[in-house]
């Protein structure tokens, strides 16, 4: 059955179209990045072919400098031909969740790439290190921080490299707006306020079982908001108060519908963000600062994100965010280098998140655990 209400993808790309055509029309949209001294392309196994894989990832793999689609994880057989003839995949790089472990020995994987339901990501993850693999693990890292530290150690006993898929982190205004908070270039920054939500769609779907999510809007979206306050400041949130509201409770029922919370940084700064499950249009960031104000809006969407400051507006050349997450994970790897959202990072937003939860239930201002 066709669905009426906007699905995830469709709110994320909804400023995309026109621009795209556009961009197109001009003899292409993304600027591929390029590192000067590497040629070697990475090769990548995608664990997980739903919605994001298919329509953000392996185009990503197509345009990406240091990296190439090389072997394909999924359980629905009937995507085995189709993503194989479309990605030139050989029957020898096709693995189910079953076979999963003899990916060990194939060569061809450089990268597993784990976009599968939140609550699968630390099992995936800890058998793609066992099987000797880098791995890149879609956000939320995983439903616990607990699972994340064992994520970590995983990675680590197996001397792999572990990055969490914070595609924001790459993104060319983002990266200006960090910017010109950690230069102070409009002064401190004071205040933040935060938000991203959409309104989901059909009500069977993982994202609303507990087991699957992790939990609702904030561990889907919710962290996008977290992410950028925690980035604009590069500090961690100490005390956090947070409140929930439920309108409906039947499609609600195992996972949070909307949430404001309230975070307190050591600098003194108060960042109130919000998420929902419940409504479009919530998509920014604005940072209030000494002298001005930095903001996006929309601040989390694939493309066409916008950028304001007190000096006026911010425009820059827009690059294909999946790709260049990749390929900077590529270039970490082959240049032995740390990522700068290695799993470390994922932590620490399921820090802030469990003690968003913690408030919630007890109605108290809650510390952060470290
Ligand atoms: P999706 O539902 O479209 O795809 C999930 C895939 O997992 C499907 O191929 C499905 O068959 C497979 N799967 C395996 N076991 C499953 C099970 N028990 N139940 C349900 N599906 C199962 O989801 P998606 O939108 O592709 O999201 C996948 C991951 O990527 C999630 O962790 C999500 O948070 C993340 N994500 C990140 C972004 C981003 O912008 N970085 C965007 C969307 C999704």
């Amino acid at each position: 059955m066709k669905q009426l209400s906007t699905n995830r993808r469709d709110f994320i790309s909804t400023t995309v179209s026109a621009g795209v055509a556009a961009g197109l029309a001009q003899g292409g949209f993304f600027s591929a990045p390029t590192y000067a001294n590497e040629n070697k392309k990475l090769g990548f196994a995608l664990v997980g072919l739903g919605g994001l894989a298919t329509n953000q990832i392996a185009p990503g793999l197509l345009t990406s400098a240091h990296c190439k689609l090389t072997a394909i994880v999924t359980g629905t057989p009937e995507k085995e031909k189709k993503w194989a003839d479309k990605y030139g995949i050989g029957r020898d790089h096709i693995y189910n969740y079953e076979s999963f472990d003899k990916i060990a020995s194939d060569d061809s994987v450089d990268v597993i790439y784990i976009v599968l339901p939140n609550s699968m990501h630390a099992e995936y993850t800890i058998r793609a290190a066992k099987a000797g693999k880098h791995v890149l693990c879609e956000k939320p890292m995983a439903n616990t921080a607990a699972d994340c530290r064992d994520m970590i150690a995983a990675c680590k006993a197996a001397d792999r490299k572990l990055a969490v898929g914070y595609r924001c982190q790459y993104e060319p205004l983002h990266l200006k707006s960090m910017e010109m908070a950690h230069n102070k270039e409009l002064g401190a920054i004071k205040m933040i306020e935060a938000g991203f939500g959409f309104k989901i769609g059909d009500p069977t779907q993982w994202r609303l079982k507990k087991k699957l999510a992790g939990g609702g809007a904030l561990m889907d979206v919710g962290i996008y908001a977290l992410q950028a306050c925690r980035c604009l400041l590069r500090e961690e949130p100490t005390m956090i108060t947070a409140q929930e509201t439920k309108t409906d409770a039947v499609k609600f029922a195992e996972v949070d519908e909307s949430i404001t919370w309230l975070m307190k940084f050591p600098s003194g700064v108060l960042a109130y963000c919000s998420t929902s499950y419940n409504f479009n249009g919530l998509n920014r960031f604005n940072a209030f600062t000494e002298n001005g104000f930095i903001r996006m809006d929309p601040a989390y969407s694939y493309t066409n994100n916008r950028m304001e400051t007190s000096k006026g507006k911010v425009e820059l050349p827009q690059q294909d965010q999946f790709a260049t997450e990749m390929d900077e994970f590529a270039k970490c790897i082959l240049e032995n280098k740390p990522s700068k959202v290695a799993g470390e990072e994922g932590l620490k937003d399921l820090l802030a998140i469990e003690a968003i939860y913690k408030s919630m239930e007890t109605r108290t201002t809650v510390t952060v655990q470290s």
